[in-house]
């Protein structure tokens, strides 16, 4: 089903990356040098920004999306998909002498084990300036979100600038990077799975109780909520107020679980959008992460709000 983005105002609005996922598979790895005959080959809208924005969309979030996109060899046809999902993507900064993000992935189909090289393109000029030009799409939106595959300072932007207007900012602080204090200051949820957590407060994270440990450590510098995703295991949600709760995943036999985390926040953020206690936001994003990491693929595998059980829709 093709959709067309509405002028409804955005209720979430998506700060990130978008790729081209070029996926080759083979039987296993080429070693250094060596030229393997690869057995089939997949080329799929990625970036954990454009996931997150999908995510949400059919999820039936109203869905912006804020990014620098290089519409050389396939970005614009990057951009077509997202609006093809619904995204409203006019707050979107485009070059037309620029590459997009290219993440060119290697899959040995004996052992599942990969190889990537990404290389970011104009995902890496993202500026704050860009982000100025979409202060009006910000400040009306409920719910701002973003990851740190752009540029620190361009989030702070539209972290600050939401924050003025009352909207909630959610950060998911993937991949493992450090956070600048100016970015974190402005982070009202802090998103991040185990091992992340781990790395950004230094400390160990194999256990549920060094997670939470971890987790308050992460609320101590600021953050009001910090939400650990666990996997199978499902998520640790921690505020000052409420202490930490542990949620339970739901059981479902996984079969990709690329992109849990983007379903997951993509999620989180649609319930917090429609006003939804923390708890119950978690919920639907952790029901959409279940049912995409029982299906092929990462965007593709994304539900739709119907597909959800009755009291999540
Ligand atoms: P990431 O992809 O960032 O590493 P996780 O693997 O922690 O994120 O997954 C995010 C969320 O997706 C989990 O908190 C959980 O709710 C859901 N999820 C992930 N894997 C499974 C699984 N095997 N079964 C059920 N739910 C899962």
């Amino acid at each position: 089903m093709t959709a067309t983005a509405s002028s409804k105002p955005a209720s979430v609005v998506v700060v990130g990356s978008i790729n081209m996922d070029m996926v080759s598979h083979s039987p296993r790895l080429p070693a250094p040098g060596e030229t393997l005959v690869g057995e089939a080959f997949v080329m799929a809208p990625g970036g954990k920004g454009a996931n997150q924005a999908v995510a949400a969309a059919r999820l039936g979030a109203e869905v912006a999306f804020v990014s620098r996109v290089g519409t050389r060899q396939h970005g614009a046809e990057l951009l077509a998909a997202l609006g093809a999902e619904g995204v409203h993507t006019a707050a979107v900064a485009t070059d037309a002498t620029a590459l997009p993000g290219i993440a060119v992935i290697m899959v040995a189909s004996q052992g599942g084990e990969n190889s990537i090289v990404y290389v970011p393109g104009s995902n890496a000029q993202l500026s704050a300036a860009d982000v100025e030009q979409a202060k009006a799409v910000l400040q009306a939106a409920r719910v701002v979100v973003a990851q740190l595959e752009v540029p620190q300072p361009a989030i702070a932007h539209a972290f600050a600038l939401a924050r003025a207007a009352g909207v909630t900012t959610i950060l998911n602080a993937a991949p493992a990077l450090p956070v600048n204090a100016e970015l974190l200051a402005q982070t009202q949820w802090l998103v991040l799975n185990e091992t992340e957590a781990g790395q950004m407060a230094g400390m160990p994270s194999a256990s549920l109780e060094q997670v939470r440990a971890a987790a308050e450590a992460l609320l101590a510098r600021g953050p009001g909520q910090v939400v650990v995703t666990l996997g199978a295991q499902g998520v640790l949600l921690c505020s000052a107020q409420q202490g930490a709760q542990h949620l339970p995943a739901q059981r479902v036999t996984a079969v990709d679980t690329v992109g849990a985390g983007d379903t997951f926040v993509g999620g989180l953020a649609t319930g917090l959008a429609e006003g939804w206690a923390p708890a119950d936001a978690v919920r639907l994003g952790q029901a959409a992460a279940a049912l995409a990491v029982s299906r092929a693929g990462v965007q593709t595998a994304m539900p739709r709000r119907a597909e959800l059980a009755a009291e999540l829709q």
